[in-house]
């Protein structure tokens, strides 16, 4: 029997501790408030932002949905994420792919001011985590790991495989899975043998954007699966990278596309918001004592 990893107990007790924290900081006249910059007509990226918006609404956050439209340029997105970086009201930047073609992804994510980059995306962050010191990893790599820690799969000295690469998924879950003491396989587009490199390993991890890229044949008996592809079709639903029906019942534990991996995403994203509101007070306040402390010696 296949276990079903599913997120949603999880997801809430993060929003719950996101709340608690949230209102103890509205308590002292700062309102948590992520800023969303988002820059297509893509109506499932449009729901998927709605979706933040509402559950962040939900915890006690503001949410700004900025929205540039679908012919904004490089230097439009840039100047907003500079200008949010400043703003001392905005706690939080998701800079929400896919933007328009020919806008410079990589030069945007270092526009992300790194004490608000709650999603990881600028490379100063990644950099950091790789280093293994404080920064905010990206949402979704964490929430695979956090959602083996909340089913209480221990991952000291397993075999993973992670397949995808991506800077904001495949590889920081990689790096996240070796600080866990796990041996880790990544793979990707030019893997000669997925099979080969996917088949003997304890915990599979697949972030391509793939639909059904994952058939038994890539899982080992027994395997814990986290499935992190989300493709949604044309009718509404959304597809995970495996294929669910041949790796249920192999699989010793598979997360459910939705219901997973996405819950706890952006329930964690909240969280960051949270943290980077209460370590952004903390900083105003040392700043303002030291001032102090100068201007009256
Ligand atoms: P995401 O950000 O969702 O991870 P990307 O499109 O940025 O998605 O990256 C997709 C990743 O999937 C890349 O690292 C790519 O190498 C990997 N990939 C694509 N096709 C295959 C494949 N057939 N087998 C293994 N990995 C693949």
């Amino acid at each position: 029997m296949t276990r079903s990893l599913g997120g949603a107990e999880l997801a809430a007790s993060i929003r719950n501790d996101a709340s608690v924290a949230a209102d103890a900081l509205s308590e002292i006249g700062i309102r948590p408030t992520l800023a969303v910059v988002l820059a297509t007509d893509d109506e499932s990226t449009a729901w998927y932002v709605r979706s933040i918006a509402s559950a962040a609404k939900r915890t006690g956050i503001l949410c700004d949905i900025v929205d540039l439209g679908p012919s904004a340029t490089t230097e439009q997105i840039h100047t907003t994420l500079v200008e949010l970086g400043h703003d001392p009201d905005v706690h939080g930047i998701i800079l929400q792919t896919p933007l328009p073609e020919g806008t410079d992804l990589d030069a945007l994510r270092e526009a992300i001011n790194p004490a608000k980059d709650i999603d990881g995306a600028n490379p100063v962050s990644l950099g950091r985590l790789v280093a293994r010191l404080p920064a905010f990893a990206p949402a979704t790599a964490q929430a695979v790991i956090a959602l083996l820690d909340h089913h209480g799969i221990d991952l000291h000295g397993k075999t993973a495989a992670v397949v995808g690469r991506s800077t904001v998924v495949g590889s920081p879950a990689a790096h996240l899975l070796v600080q866990r003491n796990a041996t880790v396989t990544v793979c990707h587009r030019h893997t000669a043998d997925l099979v080969a490199a996917t088949r003997d390993a304890e915990i599979l991890v697949v972030a391509v954007g793939i639909p059904g890229l994952i058939r038994a044949e890539h899982v080992a008996e027994g395997a814990v699966v986290i499935d992190v592809g989300t493709t949604a079709t044309d009718d509404g639903q959304l597809l995970g990278d495996v294929d669910f029906a041949a790796v249920d019942g192999r699989a010793g534990a598979l997360t459910p596309v939705p219901g997973g991996v996405g819950p706890v995403t952006t329930a964690l994203l909240l969280n960051h918001t949270v943290d980077a509101a209460a370590t952004q007070y903390a900083q105003t306040r040392s700043d303002a004592l030291l001032t102090g402390s100068r201007s009256g010696g």
